[in-house]
């Protein structure tokens, strides 16, 4: 992965609520075989953006390429 910058989930927190799921406009996630959500196109995710982070009631999202 050349992208600087894409969620990454802790699933030690994550509910499977599907929040970050549903909320992402540009497909950088898809939904595995066992129902957690999973990080397919990071490519897409827009720099900066902390739109998924916001919305996820677990706090299980941070960024690769945060410091
Ligand atoms: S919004 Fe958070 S808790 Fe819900 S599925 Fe996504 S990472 Fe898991
Ligand atoms: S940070 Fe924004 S663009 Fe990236 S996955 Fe989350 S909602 Fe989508």
């Amino acid at each position: 992965m050349t992208k600087n910058w894409y969620p990454i989930i802790d699933y030690n927190r994550c509910t499977l609520c599907l929040s970050c799921y549903n909320f992402c406009p540009h497909e950088v996630y898809s939904i595995s075989s066992d129902g957690r959500p999973i990080v397919v196109n990071p490519e897409n995710c827009v720099e900066m953006c902390r739109g998924c982070q916001k919305i996820c009631p677990a706090s299980a999202i941070s960024y690769y390429g945060d410091t």
